[in-house]
């Protein structure tokens, strides 16, 4: 399946994205997962990134297509990815709709995940995200923590809460969605790729993905 998960941060498209790689076999391509990979790994890209990243403020429009235009020429693109993070913006938006039709792929859906601001806050503040790069695994100390506190089940490295989930960096992060990303919504409705799932389980998002797709 070729997808974009659109919603707010916290909605659950990390969580999403991960379910559907299981179906069948798609890649999840987060851009966040990405740009904090570099910023450990002390690149060029993740030193222009960082700053930004912990305000809560988009990293520039110019470096994260540059990371698309790669990503999505690489072999395990072949049988399908979901967009998790990207697009951002609408100038995103637009140069991807143009990297797409110079690839010749097409998209099957773009998925918008509606999930109300109570619930994006209380899942923002208590989210945990593991610090191995390749791994990066997300819990939650209320509805899903690690079987041994602060150890990642998969990978047994330390998880914590990353530097833009504290109270102030989230209310910015919230506040950018809705003045930059939230007008994709109706960018890929006038597209006719729209669809939007409203709900809070992400089993039962994924499961009315899999029906949207006839899997
Ligand atoms: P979440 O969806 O939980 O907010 P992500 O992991 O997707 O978090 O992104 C973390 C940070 O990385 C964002 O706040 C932003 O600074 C940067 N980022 C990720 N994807 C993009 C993008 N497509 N455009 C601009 N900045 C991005």
């Amino acid at each position: 399946m070729k997808l974009i998960l659109l919603g707010a941060p916290g909605a659950g498209k990390g969580t999403v994205a991960k379910m559907l790689t299981a179906v069948d076999g798609s890649v999840q391509i987060s851009t966040g997962d990405i740009l904090r990979g570099e910023v450990q790994a002390g690149s060029d890209l993740g030193r222009q990134a960082e700053e930004f990243m912990n305000r809560g403020d988009l990293v520039p429009d110019s470096l994260i297509m540059g990371i698309m235009e790669k990503r999505l020429q690489q072999p395990d693109c072949a049988n399908g990815f979901l967009l998790d993070g990207f697009p951002r913006t609408i100038p995103q938006a637009e140069a991807l709709k143009e990297l797409l039709n110079k690839l010749n792929i097409k998209l099957d859906m773009v998925v918008n995940i509606d999930v109300p601001r109570e619930v994006l806050l209380d899942r923002l503040t208590t989210r945990r995200t593991c610090t191995n790069s390749d791994c990066q695994a997300i819990y939650n100390v209320k509805s899903m923590p690690p079987k041994k506190e602060g150890v990642c089940d998969k990978c047994g490295s330390p998880i914590v809460q990353r530097d833009d989930e504290t109270v102030e960096a989230i209310t910015h992060r919230l506040e950018t969605y809705n003045d930059k990303t939230a007008p994709l919504v109706g960018f890929y409705e006038k597209e006719g790729q729209l669809q939007t799932i409203t709900g809070t389980s992400s089993d039962a998002v994924v499961n009315a993905i899999k029906s949207e797709l006839g899997m």
